[in-house]
């Protein structure tokens, strides 16, 4: 059993490790809504070239933090 039979060999089909960001290669915080395969860094920084368009709620919930964006409040 020599080093490269044991080497990056697990299975990779599916699940977390199967999947990464096409932009920066990582493999956390992924977006696969819409296809979009990109991590939520590269989103935040992409999200209006890609034709995202944030969209503002009218009622502010004290509860909620206003400076962490969330997925739901951007529309395609
Ligand atoms: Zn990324």
């Amino acid at each position: 059993m020599s080093h490269e039979s044991v080497w990056y060999s697990r299975p990779r089909q599916y699940g977390k490790g199967s999947r990464q960001c096409r932009v920066c290669s990582s493999k956390s915080g992924l977006i696969r809504k819409y296809n979009l395969d990109i991590c939520r860094q590269c989103f935040r920084e992409r999200s209006a070239e890609i034709g995202f368009q944030k969209v503002q709620r009218e009622s502010s919930e004290p509860r909620q933090r206003k400076d962490i964006p969330v997925l739901t409040e951007y529309r395609f």
